[in-house]
């Protein structure tokens, strides 16, 4: 596909009022990917990535000097962003107030760019209510050794279990190594019922196949297996966001897929940021997503136990 236009980048943080430093710097050695580059990524897929990502609750990882080099994880705001990088106050577990990123369209897109963030990890819940989270997320982690057809077969295996609950799931391939098995859902149910509602799913898939998955975190018990990272939907944990690029070799993406389409992909960081501006002008793979209302009741709950 076709390399992205610096120019494009440049001319966008412009027209958002937002003072593009070093637009020339590489941000990806691999790739000579500058951050004006980037900032034409986003000026290329933000209309198909805001809708994931706007009014949520943000992680944010920042490489000041690129991908290769050091690169730190951001929650609360130090100072230095544009004012499109909104905040909001949210209660911790200790009582306490602390700000979080959110960002409601490009321009803060572009503001966190700016800021060298690489990478864009989000709640599960939105800022209007952050008590009720509105997808869950199976975040599949293979230990070293198994291969993208673990991961597929895995991913399908989630998508069944799920279906049998009466939840439609989309896959994420996350730019790494795994793929995300994305449950949308009306924001009805809360935090803690949520993430018993995953636990026991998890659990379930590990009970029944022990051999291939495993629940728990323990690095020990991995051996071999595929863990179901069931822990993404907590309140305060993030999942890296649809359309986001990964801070890995290659300049991967984390790209929305369909499930027919899982069938042709061989590994999870196949997308380029190039391959995912090219496939942002293609149909929606996640098309039905917003249209999808589905929640975890009670009585789900109930017959999890
Ligand atoms: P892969 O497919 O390679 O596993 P991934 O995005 O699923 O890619 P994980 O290592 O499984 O990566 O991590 C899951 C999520 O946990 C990350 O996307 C991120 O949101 C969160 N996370 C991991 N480390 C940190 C950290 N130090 N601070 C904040 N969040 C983190
Ligand atoms: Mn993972
Ligand atoms: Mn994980």
């Amino acid at each position: 596909s076709a390399p992205l236009s610096g120019q494009a980048g440049i001319d966008a943080a412009e027209a958002a009022g937002i003072k593009l430093t070093s637009p020339d710097r590489v941000v990806y050695p691999g790739q000579g990917v500058t951050k004006a580059d980037l900032v034409a990524y986003y000026v290329a897929i933000s209309e198909r990535m805001l809708p994931y990502i706007e009014n949520r609750p943000l992680s944010l990882l920042r490489c000041p000097q690129g991908r290769a080099k050091y690169c730190f994880f951001q929650k609360h705001d130090t100072g230095g962003f544009h004012e499109s990088m909104k905040s909001l106050m949210i209660t911790e577990k200790d009582g306490s107030q602390e700000d979080y990123f959110y960002i409601t369209d490009l321009a803060g897109l572009i503001a966190g760019t700016q800021m060298n963030v690489m990478e864009w990890h989000l709640w599960g819940s939105r800022i209007k209510d952050v008590e009720k989270p509105e997808r869950i997320i199976f975040d599949i982690d293979p230990d070293e050794g198994l291969g993208f057809a673990d991961v597929r077969a895995a991913a399908i295996t989630i998508r069944e279990e799920l279906q049998g609950w009466g939840l439609e799931t989309y896959p994420l391939i996350s730019g790494g190594k795994g793929v995300h098995v994305i449950a949308p859902l009306r924001a009805s149910a809360e935090w803690p019922d949520v993430k018993a509602f995953c636990k026991g799913i998890a659990q379930r898939l590990a009970d029944n196949e022990p051999d291939r998955f495993v629940a728990t975190m323990s690095k020990a018990k991995r051996k071999g297996k595929l863990f179901i990272d069931y822990l993404r939907n907590e309140r305060g944990s993030t999942a890296i966001a649809p359309w986001s690029p990964r801070s890995r070799e290659g300049a991967p993406v984390a790209v929305p897929i369909t499930w027919d389409e899982l069938e042709t992909i061989n590994a999870a960081n196949q997308f380029s940021l190039a391959d995912a501006a090219a496939r942002a002008q293609q149909p929606d793979p996640w098309k039905d997503y917003f249209s999808t209302t589905q929640s975890i009741t009670t009585a789900m709950l109930k017959k999890l136990e």
